[in-house]
């Protein structure tokens, strides 16, 4: 039976333009339907704007170190509208850049909601299309706490917009969200507040380095309440007060909220047709990216397997590949390299210290703790802390885990070593690059 499309793919993000373009390079007539902008959440209100705010917000240390080395800086000020639709107009540019993607390659996109009909229809704006296969790649939004009040915060979809730098800004949550919003709104000049359930700060990361973040933070003025229950928000005329269980409350002009994300599943249809959720409320499939229902594949941050684009972008290709390109590939989610943009940042890949003991029973760790070089003559009393998971038994480097200047950039090389499943005896060979902070990794002993 002829379809109108061989492949429907439903959400334009990291994993659906990838696998339209990819199977649409294979031969195949490719729809893709997006209800808000196509190039997704990292595109649009994620990774790239937060990223550009990261280098926008940095400024503010780097123009205060820069004295220290003789640059006499007068009259600084910052503007947050400058920043905010600069940023806005580079997320335009690559908006259009993906559209041509899909254009280039013959894709059809149609702007609309879209839902599952049955196993080979989804309706648009009204509209049936038959298609083959159908691709969902609907991402994840923000979860919202049911918390009364909880609709007078806003989320990472609205932060970059803010009317104005808010002078006091309560951040509820501590996983990367929320810490690399602290880091952007400190440096820019707001009062900030980190509030969470847990006495953990970037639970899941090795503790050493997430304690280190935490330390810097509170040093240079963050605050931090935890262990803490907000129980409701008020709307005051001027800003906003939390109240928390402990009969304490906080006033604020901005409440974000960065208590993790939930996938797109409303209004897909998915009850109508049958496609199963895991426990986790995602949709779950197999290594194919298949769900229960033949016809029906699924990618990216809907499936909840690992929240990060490069992870999306690798299952959409790998279903493209497999379903049209006569190329069965599955993804290999081991060593994923990870950061965190804080302040400083973080990154790591691999095994942290408890995971690798858990695995292998006998651990060596290596750590350098080292004040880097520009921090030295900077004045800055800040701590780098780079940590190496050697499996004893094979000598293996099973895990690295930085915080530091740039620990972002130099992890992602240091990646590649790792997934390589190079020794330590191997990182030791390596001639220093001197004078960095990244020869830490060769001098660890
Ligand atoms: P995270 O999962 O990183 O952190 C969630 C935070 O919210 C934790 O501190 C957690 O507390 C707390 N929390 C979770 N649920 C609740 C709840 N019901 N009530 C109160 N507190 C709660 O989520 P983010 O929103 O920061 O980010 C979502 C995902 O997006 C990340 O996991 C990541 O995969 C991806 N992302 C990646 C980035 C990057 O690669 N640099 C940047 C931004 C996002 P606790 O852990 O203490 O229990």
């Amino acid at each position: 039976m002829s379809h109108d499309f061989d492949l429907f793919v439903i959400g334009a993000g990291s994993g659906g333009v990838r696998a339209s373009r990819i199977a649409a390079g294979h031969g195949a007539r490719v729809a893709v339907a997006e209800e808000y902008r196509v190039g997704g959440t990292c595109v649009i209100r994620g990774c790239v704007p937060k990223k550009l705010l990261v280098y926008g917000a940095h400024f503010a240390e780097d123009l205060d170190d820069a004295r220290r080395f003789g640059w006499q800086i007068e009259g600084k000020r910052f503007d947050w509208a400058t920043l905010r639709d600069n940023v806005a107009a580079e997320v335009d540019r690559l908006n259009g850049l993906y559209q041509n993607t899909l254009d280039n390659n013959r894709v059809t996109t149609l702007i609309g909601h879209a839902r599952i009909v049955d196993p080979h229809t989804v309706e648009v704006a009204g509209t049936r299309y038959s298609a083959g296969t159908i691709l969902i790649a609907t991402g994840a939004r923000p979860f919202q706490p049911d918390v009364p009040g909880a609709e007078h915060g806003i989320t990472s979809n609205e932060v970059f917009h803010l009317p104005e730098l808010p002078k006091r800004i309560v951040i509820a949550g501590a996983g990367y969200i929320a810490t690399e919003f602290a880091g952007v709104f400190h440096e820019l000049g707001s009062d900030v507040t980190i509030i969470n359930r847990s006495d953990t700060i970037l639970r899941g990361w090795e503790p050493a380095l997430a304690d280190r973040l935490l330390q810097i933070s509170m040093a240079k003025g963050i605050n931090f309440k935890l262990n803490c229950r907000l129980e409701q928000v008020e709307k005051l005329e001027t800003g906003l007060k939390l109240h928390f269980a402990d009969g304490k409350s906080i006033e604020t002009d901005v409440l974000l909220w960065a208590l993790g994300r939930v996938p797109n599943l409303e209004g897909l249809g998915l009850e109508d047709v049958g496609v199963a959720l895991n426990d986790k409320g995602a949709i779950a499939v197999d290594a194919s990216n298949r769900t229960n229902v033949p016809s029906i594949f699924a990618v990216g941050d809907v499936t909840d397997r690992v929240q990060l684009t490069p992870v999306a972008i690798r299952e959409g290709h790998a279903f493209a590949d497999s379903q049209f390109g006569g190329k069965p590939t599955q993804v290999d989610y081991r060593a994923i390299p990870s950061a965190v943009f804080s302040n400083p940042p973080l990154g790591s890949v691999g095994m942290t210290e408890a995971e690798a003991r858990n695995a292998f029973g006998q651990v060596r760790v290596y750590t350098s703790d080292f004040r880097p070089m520009k921090n030295v003559l900077a004045g800055r009393n800040e701590r780098a802390l780079y940590k190496l998971i050697v499996d004893a038994a094979t000598d293996r480097v099973v895990g690295a885990h930085m915080i530091g200047p740039d620990a972002p950039e130099i992890l992602q090389a240091v990646a590649i070593a790792v997934k390589a499943g190079l020794t330590k005896a191997q990182f030791d060979d390596t001639m220093a690059l001197h004078p960095t902070m990244s020869e830490e990794l060769v001098l660890m002993r």
